[in-house]
């Protein structure tokens, strides 16, 4: 049987809160009951939201609750490393080159402006669907260098198929749901999903635990792997944790941030509190990772 690997890929940008946890605690209880390998990484390639400041901090509020992980981290322990995003250029530009092979990717130049100018109101819930002004007429055609220019990469109007551990049976429409998407910004920065996919797959990542705001990228992902001959991990994508007001917590709702929560509570209090909203445990309680581990419910994650 192939080895269970899992990760938690935190972007350094804020303090995390009980929402990070949430999905940590999920990802290392699913891997961890079944024997298998933990990986944090830092995914830090947005430069101007991205402080080393908050990798540490990451770091340390996941000690303080015993989330230890097997591999990488800052030091970058491990076989895969280095596991921090802005120090992985090198296994990036393999992947263009051979994204660009394909002959599937163009420049493009359009601002975020002439993309929304030209978007049909509604479409795809909210998500941005770039309709291919810039994409070269015939396709696929070799791609032909533009400095300053972002890449794109074409999809075709295909479904992609996928079972999601928690969600279910999903499909996609490429060219629908997604459109044409970007690979590296003109300022040269990475995207995410060319960069999620490469690290997941060489640090040979089984199952991708996260929240289900990435749903519809699991499908651009699986995409990838494909161009890039890569198998894709399991997916299961949970709920994200909401405020009272029923939204999404953020970085800005302090009383469940880990600054305050630490200020207040113990490691297990916390973890309490993630497992319970899990339905881990039917009311919010100090709970400790050996208890969860043996908890009937962890095996249904
Ligand atoms: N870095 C992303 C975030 O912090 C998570 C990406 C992923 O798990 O694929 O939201």
């Amino acid at each position: 049987m192939k080895d269970i690997v899992g990760r938690f890929a935190p972007s350094p940008s804020g303090r995390m809160h009980l929402g990070n946890i949430y999905t940590a605690l999920l990802s290392w209880l699913s891997v961890k009951s079944r024997g298998g390998k933990w990986i944090l990484r830092i995914e830090d390639l947005d430069p101007q939201r991205s402080k080393m400041e908050f990798a540490g901090q990451i770091e340390d509020d996941l000690h303080w609750l015993g989330l230890e992980w097997d591999e990488g981290g800052l030091d970058g322990k491990g076989p895969n490393g280095p596991y921090v995003q802005s120090q992985r250029h090198q296994f990036y530009e393999k992947a263009l080159e051979k994204l660009k092979e394909t002959g599937l990717c163009y420049p493009c130049t359009c601002t975020r402006a002439d993309i929304l100018a030209t978007q049909a109101p509604h479409e795809s819930d909210g998500r941005v669907v770039y309709k291919g002004k810039c994409r070269p007429e015939k396709m696929p055609s070799p791609y032909i260098d533009k400095p300053g220019a972002a890449i794109r990469l074409m999809v075709p109007d295909e479904e992609i198929t996928f079972t999601d551990r928690i969600k279910g049976k999903q499909t996609v429409n490429l060219a629908r749901h997604c459109g044409d998407f970007i690979i590296r910004r003109g300022d040269g920065a990475w995207s995410y999903q060319l960069a999620v996919v490469v690290d997941d797959a060489l640090m040979g990542v089984t199952e991708v635990m996260r929240g289900d705001d990435l749903l519809l990228s699991a499908a651009q992902q699986i995409y990838l792997y494909r161009l890039l001959g890569f198998t894709p991990p399991e997916f299961a994508h949970v709920p994200l944790v909401c405020n009272e007001a029923g939204i999404r917590l953020s970085k800005r709702d302090k009383s469940l941030s880990m600054e305050y929560l630490r200020a207040h509570h113990t490691p297990e209090e916390i973890l309490g509190m993630a497992a319970h909203r899990a339905h881990l445990i039917p009311s919010p309680r100090a709970i400790s990772l050996s208890e969860l581990l043996g908890n009937e419910h962890c095996s249904f994650i």
